[in-house]
């Protein structure tokens, strides 16, 4: 996945014209604002961000997934706008780095939440999401790509049948994330080069650099 952020449409184009079609973008907002009046073809833009709930109503509009599920009250917000008969995708965005990360749910919340997803008749539980630990070494997200996908196995073994997606990887660190066996990495900056600093709104920076 091409991860678009910051990047403006005319870029986004070029790599339409290049064959990708998967863009993750991180604000509804920004994503509303870029998309609107652009022909996507057969693009998808997943959502890969925080969402806030009053944010669910405007995703809906483009979005084709949701990777970032991390609390019930999300959930029901989404129960509240997804048409059933068109259930979205979604992935459940797993904390898997504690002491660098504010988004995600613990993974032991996760076993409550993946019910709640399943049992909702509004979404598809696709698979798991986690941003890997910021650390100074790629290494270091390795552990939580790891238990990220010892997590996906249990779900496997739970009877989440079609949670097999383990979105992990970003430009730093896609080739730890591939070993462990990421079948979804998202990548911005090796692509499209340094985003503006701001970016840093984007998730919370490591306390490690
Ligand atoms: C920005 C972002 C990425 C891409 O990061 P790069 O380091 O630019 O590859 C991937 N995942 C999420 C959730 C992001 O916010």
């Amino acid at each position: 996945m091409l991860v678009t952020k910051t990047v403006p449409p005319i870029r986004i184009k070029e790599a339409m014209d290049l064959g990708y079609s998967l863009f993750g973008e991180n604000r509804v907002q920004e994503a509303v604002g870029k998309y609107a009046g652009t022909d996507l073809g057969r693009s998808e833009i997943p959502i890969i961000g925080h969402l806030q709930r009053n944010k669910v109503k405007p995703m809906l509009r483009f979005a084709s997934c949701l990777q970032s599920v991390d609390r019930e009250a999300l959930v029901v917000a989404l129960e509240r706008h997804v048409d059933p008969s068109s259930p979205l995708d979604v992935l459940i965005q797993v904390n898997t780095s504690l002491e660098d990360s504010k988004y995600g749910v613990p993974p032991e919340a996760l076993w409550s939440l993946a019910e709640r997803v399943e049992q909702s008749r509004h979404l598809r539980l696709q698979g798991l999401m986690t941003i890997g630990r910021l650390g100074a070494s790629p290494e270091e997200a390795r552990p939580g790509f790891r238990l990220l996908r010892e997590l996906r196995d249990e779900l496997l073994r739970r009877g989440f049948p079609k949670a097999t997606e383990l979105s992990m990887g970003m430009s730093r660190d896609l080739e730890v994330a591939i070993e462990e066996g990421a079948t979804l990495v998202r990548v911005g900056t090796a692509v499209f080069g340094t985003r503006p600093t701001s970016d840093l709104d984007y998730w919370p920076p490591s306390r490690n650099g």
